[in-house]
C-alpha cells in the first residue's frame, strides 16, 4: 500500500506540499499544493503546461501530470508546514519519456532484471557568493591554497552547520563538510544509497543549499566554472552495484578490489564518456572545467582525458576503496537524475558487451599527458559533447531516439541563444550570457 499523504500531514502538521519536478535541463520546478488537495493530486498529479519547461513540447499539448512519489518525502527542516515531494510526469496516461525521473526509472528497471541495483553517492562542490554573482562572499578568503581552510569554513559556521541539521535530521548519514580547493568553495558529505534514493536528495540539496544561503543573505551557486583561475564545481560519484546485501563490484582477490563486472560497468562508462558529457557536462559553461588549465591552487581537479587509475585524482576514473569506483567527470551543472540515469546506461552497455576498459594508468595525468597520445580527450566543447551523444547507437538504445533527438534539439536552441550574442572562448573571460543562465543551475 502506497503512503496516504493526506494522513501522513496530519499527523506531521505538514500545510503545504511541494509537488515538484526536474526537466531536461535540471530546472526545479513546483506546485504549492495545500493539505486539502493532496489526496486528488496523490491519484492524478498536479497539471503542468509541458511547453513552459524544458521538455521539447508544444503549447497546443495536453496537461502534463506530476504524480508524486509518497517515499520521496521530504519535510523541509527550515519550515517544517512544508512536505517537498518529487514527481513522475505523466501525460494523455502515460509516463512521460522525457521526464529525467522516469528515464532513471527505465534504467534501474533494467539493471533489476539482472537482479542488480546501483548504489551510489554524490559530491556536490558549490560556491557561496555575493547575492549579485560578481564575486566569492568572503573577501578574507584569498588564499592561493585555500583547501580545507579551517578559518574560511568556520566564518560560515552558521550557514555549513544549519545544512548538515538538516541532513542528521532527514537521516541521510552526513559525515563530514570542507573548504574545498577554490575560494569560496564549500562540499558536504552524506551517505552513498539506491540511485533514485540519491537522486532526489541530490535535488533537494541544491534546493536547500540555495534556500538556506539566501536566508543567510548569501548566494549558493553550483555553477561548473564561475570564477576563470578558481577550481570549478565538480559533482564526482562513487558508484557499485550490489544484489541485495552483497556488492557485486568487491573482489578482494584483485589488486583494486574490483570484480570482472566492476571492469566492465567501468569499460562501458568509459566507452561511452564522450558522449555522455551531454549529461554530466550539459551547459557551455562545463567545458570550461574538462580540459582547464591549472588554477590558481596548482590543478583543476577535473579530467581531460578518458583514463582509469587506482587512488589517484587526476584521471577520470578513480578506485579509491576495494568494490567501488568514483567517476570525476560530472559537474554542478548534471541534471540529477540524468547523471545516475547516464552512468547506469553505459554501465549496462558495458555489462552487456563485456567491455574491457584496458589497463588502468598511474601516471599524474595533468602533468604527462603528451606521454599518451593516443587516449582519447573529453570534448571541448558543449556542441562536440552533443554531436557524440547524437551519434551514439547504444545510448540512442538506451533511452529512445525521441528522448535524446528532444534533448539535442533543446540543447542545440541553447547554443543558437549564446551563439547571438557570445563565441566560447576558455581563454577568455566567462561570458554575461553564462552567469545569467548558469549561476543559478
Ligand atoms: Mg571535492
Amino acid at each position: 500500500m502506497a503512503k496516504n499523504l493526506a494522513q501522513i500531514a496530519k499527523s506531521k502538521k505538514i500545510k503545504y506540499f511541494l509537488i515538484s519536478f526536474v526537466d531536461l535541463f535540471g530546472v526545479l520546478r513546483s506546485k504549492l499544493v495545500p493539505t486539502r488537495a493532496i489526496a486528488e493530486m496523490q491519484k492524478n498529479g498536479a497539471g503542468f503546461a509541458g511547453f513552459a519547461t524544458w521538455l521539447d513540447m508544444t503549447p497546443a499539448d495536453a496537461d502534463m501530470f506530476a504524480i508524486p512519489d509518497p517515499d520521496s518525502l521530504i519535510q523541509l527542516p527550515w519550515n517544517k508546514e512544508v512536505g517537498w515531494l518529487a514527481s513522475d510526469l505523466w501525460m494523455n496516461g502515460k509516463p512521460v519519456d522525457a521526464s529525467p525521473r522516469v528515464m532513471l526509472k527505465k534504467q534501474i528497471d533494467k539493471l533489476s532484471k539482472k537482479n542488480l541495483t546501483m548504489k551510489s553517492g554524490v559530491e556536490c562542490e558549490y560556491f557561496l557568493i555575493s547575492p549579485d554573482g560578481s564575486s566569492i562572499a568572503d573577501p578574507k578568503d584569498i588564499q592561493s591554497k585555500p583547501c580545507y581552510d579551517q578559518s574560511a569554513l568556520m566564518r560560515r559556521y552558521d550557514l555549513i552547520k544549519e545544512i548538515c541539521d538538516c541532513m542528521i535530521e532527514l537521516e541521510w548519514g552526513p559525515y563530514q563538510n570542507d573548504h574545498e580547493d577554490a575560494n569560496g568553495q564549500f562540499e558536504m558529505n552524506w551517505d552513498y544509497s539506491e540511485s533514485l534514493v540519491t537522486a532526489d536528495r541530490h535535488t533537494f540539496f541544491k534546493f536547500m543549499v540555495k534556500s538556506l544561503s539566501e536566508k543567510h543573505g548569501l548566494r549558493a551557486t553550483f555553477m561548473p566554472k564561475p570564477f576563470e583561475n578558481l577550481t570549478g564545481n565538480g559533482c564526482h560519484a562513487h558508484i557499485s552495484l550490489w544484489n541485495g546485501k552483497i556488492n557485486k563490484f568487491l573482489d578482494n582477490g584483485d589488486r583494486f578490489g574490483l570484480s570482472r563486472l566492476a571492469y566492465n560497468f567501468l569499460g562501458g562508462v568509459m566507452h561511452n564518456a564522450s558522449s555522455l558529457s551531454a549529461f554530466f557536462n550539459p551547459t557551455i559553461n562545463s567545458y570550461r572545467r574538462i580540459n582547464a588549465p591549472p588554477t590558481k591552487s596548482g590543478a583543476s581537479w577535473s579530467p581531460s582525458s578518458i583514463s582509469y587509475t587506482g587512488n589517484n585524482r587526476t584521471h577520470m576514473i578513480r578506485i579509491p576503496d576495494p568494490g567501488r569506483f568514483e567517476l570525476r567527470l560530472m559537474d554542478g551543472s548534471s541534471n540529477p537524475y540524468l547523471l545516475q540515469a547516464g552512468v547506469m546506461a553505459a554501465g549496462l552497455y558495458g555489462i552487456n558487451n563485456k567491455t574491457d576498459p584496458g589497463e588502468p594508468l598511474s601516471c599524474n595525468m595533468y602533468t604527462d599527458y603528451r606521454n599518451y597520445p593516443n587516449l582519447s580527450k573529453l570534448p571541448d566543447h558543449l556542441e562536440d559533447s552533443l554531436e557524440e551523444f547524437g551519434n551514439n547507437k547504444n545510448l540512442k538504445e538506451a533511452f529512445g531516439d525521441d528522448v535524446i533527438n528532444s534533448y539535442i534539439k533543446l540543447k542545440n536552441q541553447e547554443l543558437d541563444s549564446f551563439d547571438k550574442e557570445e563565441s566560447f572562448d576558455k581563454r577568455s573571460s566567462i561570458t554575461e550570457w553564462e552567469k545569467i543562465n548558469t549561476l543559478d543551475c
